[in-house]
């Protein structure tokens, strides 16, 4: 089974212990760890939750607990129901990303992404996560947008949310595009709208040169997201795949990590790394 699940009176798996004792971590280093010198990563919501923000479609997700709140982030709805958009606003107001840090899991790419190896992260998160933990912009694409910005529906002239939510603890509760009165939103991805141009197309030259692909933290059911990981592995790469829950991609997979997130991840970046250092 090697690295899959950790399930009840199993000991801990060999290729995921931290450091112990005096063995160089190298030494520990699962095979497909070793030697990488181009790292593309896919993380999805599950790297965000130990940042205090909620996975929409886990077990625990807000669209599980109450379908309807999908239809919030359907771009039809909201382009015609003022109503809709006005909770639109007042749920971003109170979105949880704006108190959250960046976690271990952050960290430990912003490391990699810094370090020899080059490292691309794709998210399908829109909070931003990745830069502020330190990973460099231009080595963030963001599949589903950022919710750090507004985007106008008819201009399609781009700015701060900041402004935008500051208008509406004004008292704007839909506030319009300052340049030409069209309806905003935030510059992310709704369901029924398609990816921004040529996003997907940089992700999958990032997934089709690397030797290894790491999928942390998604479900790998939205599309074309998950389809990344088939362009990897087709290529040649090693996909390793850390998630609390089984995915469809696992079959697929060099290696499957149920291990927690805020854990595995920092522990594959010492290895990574480690590797890399004494490989040369
Ligand atoms: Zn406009």
């Amino acid at each position: 089974m090697g690295l899959r699940g950790n399930a009840g009176a199993e000991p801990p798996q060999a290729g995921l212990r931290v450091n112990a004792g005096a063995e160089p971590p190298q030494a520990q280093a699962p095979p497909w760890a070793r030697g990488v010198t181009a790292l593309t990563v896919l993380t999805g919501a599950g790297i965000s939750t130990d940042s205090g923000i909620p996975d929409f479609r886990g077990p625990q997700g807000l669209w599980t607990r109450n379908p309807g709140a999908e239809r919030l982030s359907t771009y039809q709805v909201y382009m015609t129901d003022p109503e809709v958009r006005r909770r639109s606003w007042q749920s971003r107001l109170a979105h949880p990303a704006w108190t959250a840090e960046p976690n271990p899991a952050h960290g430990a790419l912003a490391r990699l992404a810094g370090s020899s190896i080059d490292t691309q992260v794709i998210t399908q998160n829109i909070d931003g996560l990745h830069q502020r933990a330190g990973t460099p912009a231009d080595r963030v694409t963001e599949l589903h947008g950022t919710m750090l910005d507004v985007v106008c529906t008819s201009c399609g002239d781009c700015a701060a949310m900041a402004d935008a939510l500051d208008r509406v603890r004004a008292g704007e509760p839909d506030p319009p595009c300052p340049r030409c009165g069209g309806i905003l939103k935030s510059a992310t991805v709704m369901f029924g709208q398609s990816l921004f141009p040529g996003v997907f197309e940089r992700a999958a030259i990032a997934a089709a040169r690397c030797g290894l692909f790491l999928a942390i933290g998604s479900t790998l059911t939205v599309q074309p997201a998950a389809s990344l990981c088939s362009i990897a592995a087709d290529a040649g790469a090693s996909l390793v795949i850390v998630n609390r829950d089984p995915t469809p991609y696992d079959a697929a997979a060099t290696a499957v990590i149920r291990d927690p997130i805020g854990q595995a991840v920092p522990q594959i970046a010492d290895q990574l790394l480690a590797a890399s250092t004494h490989g040369r």
